[in-house]
């Protein structure tokens, strides 16, 4: 449904104006509204549980600027093909029907922290109780790149299938070049993982890989940190031992600019062409945190991980969860969906006055992440971690021993992805 002027009245905080629920039944009068930015993984998962954990007592309105949202999750899996994007397309029909969430399709452009006032860009100001930002990440600006001629495929949906045209249409022999962007980034694993799909797309077309060619496709890596971030010994030994004579990985390579025209990038570490470019931008939160301050000098918004409250005084009831918050735990769409319970639960306990900080709940402030790359056409590795609050640091900590990784990848595993991200979704969106 559009903001316009007329259904506004919808947005008034709880305390001026009582929420129709969808089936056309009048709600009892909420004692507290939430105001949700973003109907990514944080987004969808907060607004459901607000609605759930609250027995419909918040009512919860959410702002998203697409009809649907493709999932980043398993979408390097459009590149080869083993997935369509609309099989990783979510509608926000159960959100309304199940949960009864207001689902109001606009962007979000600036928040004003004292006057609880957001501006939106079709409806102007509205006013909020409180408001939920989980509005995913923004990318920087590299000089010349052009997304149509050299995508990132890291925001999914129409970028995922220009990357998989490209590469659909590139010589089988061909050099692939991509980047790994600076950390803190969202799916530390993700773009090792695109790497050895696309080997292994170019290595079965060549024939390389069963030996049926002998010409060595590339796929050059150039990765602006140290080294590989995640699952180091899964991605050293795929890089060294599968696709040795195809993957050329190149660690603390800067990205400073792009020739969209020509498919060259310039990096720290020397120009690079290749037949298809992928630049993944360094990224940090969206626009409409820096923009409103949220964000302060750093890209990412510090919040207190007890609540996701934002840590800065002037954004009073203003909470941040997923990748745009700064908490330093893994930028995951699982771990989202864990911060969206954490904070659902906080608001509940505050719309009726009860504490966020009582003993009990302090020890159990735990979030946990998991993360399946496919590394074979039909094979796959796994990370997972557990991260727990540490009341003398204020902030979340790896718990000793929870960080996992697969020992190799294997179909088994491959199969576990469809099961992990089938539950992950239904948790999410269903
Ligand atoms: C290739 C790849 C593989 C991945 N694999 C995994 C994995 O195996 N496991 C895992 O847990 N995670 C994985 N991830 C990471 C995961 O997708 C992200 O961490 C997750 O999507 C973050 O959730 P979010 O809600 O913060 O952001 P998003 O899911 O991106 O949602 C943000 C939403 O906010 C909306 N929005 C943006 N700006 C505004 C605005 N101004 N106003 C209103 N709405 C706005 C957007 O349209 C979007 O719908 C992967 C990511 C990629 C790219």
């Amino acid at each position: 449904m559009p903001l316009t002027r007329r259904n506004f009245i919808q947005m008034v905080p709880a305390s001026a104006a009582a929420l129709t629920l969808t089936g056309g039944a009048k709600a009892a009068e909420p004692i507290h509204h939430v105001t949700v930015l973003g109907g990514g993984f944080a987004g969808c998962t907060v607004a459901k549980y607000l609605r759930m954990w609250s027995n419909g007592e918040i009512a919860v309105t959410l702002i998203e600027p697409n009809s649907n949202h493709v999932s980043c999750i398993m979408s390097n899996l459009i590149l080869n093909k083993r997935l369509k994007t609309t099989d990783l397309t979510f509608e926000y029909n159960d959100l309304q029907v199940k949960y009864g969430v207001e689902v109001i399709h606009d962007r979000a452009k600036r928040i004003r922290g004292p006057q609880k006032q957001l501006r939106l860009k079709e409806a102007g100001w509205v006013s909020y109780d409180s408001l939920v930002v989980a509005t995913g990440i923004q990318f920087d600006n590299i000089p010349g790149q052009d997304f149509r001629k050299v995508p990132h495929a890291w925001i999914a949906g129409g970028q995922s299938n220009n990357l998989r045209n490209k590469i659909n249409k590139m010589p089988d022999t061909g050099t692939f070049v991509m980047t790994v962007p600076k950390a803190p980034y969202r799916c530390p694993p993700g773009p090792y993982e695109r790497a050895c799909i696309v080997a292994d797309i170019l290595g079965r077309r060549s024939g390389y890989l069963d030996g049926s060619g002998s010409v060595a496709p590339r796929v050059i890596v150039l990765d602006a940190n140290p080294g590989i971030m995640a699952e180091k010994g899964t991605f050293t030994s795929a890089f060294n031992d599968l696709y040795g004579d195809i993957i050329e990985y190149i660690p603390n390579a800067q990205v400073e600019s792009v020739d969209s025209d020509n498919l060259i990038v310039n990096t720290s570490q020397g120009s690079f062409a290749g037949d298809v470019l992928n630049v993944i931008p360094t990224h940090g939160a969206q626009n409409i945190l820096r923009v409103s301050g949220l964000t302060g000098d750093s890209r990412w918004a510090d919040v207190d991980p007890v609540t996701y409250a934002s840590t800065n005084t002037l954004f009073q009831d203003v909470y941040v969860i997923g990748d745009a918050q700064g908490t330093g735990q893994p930028k995951s769409g699982h771990m989202a969906n864990a911060q969206a319970k954490i904070c659902a639960d906080s608001i509940i306990r505050t719309a009726h006055g009860l504490s966020s900080y009582t003993e009990e709940r302090l020890q159990n402030i735990t979030t946990n992440s998991a993360c399946f790359s496919p590394i074979t056409y039909d094979q796959a590795s796994w990370l997972t971690a557990v991260y727990s609050y540490n009341p003398d640091t204020g902030s979340m900590g790896l718990v000793p021993g929870s960080l996992g990784e697969a020992h190799n990848w294997s179909s088994r595993n491959f199969n576990d992805m469809f099961t992990w991200s089938d539950n992950l979704f239904a948790d999410t969106f269903k």
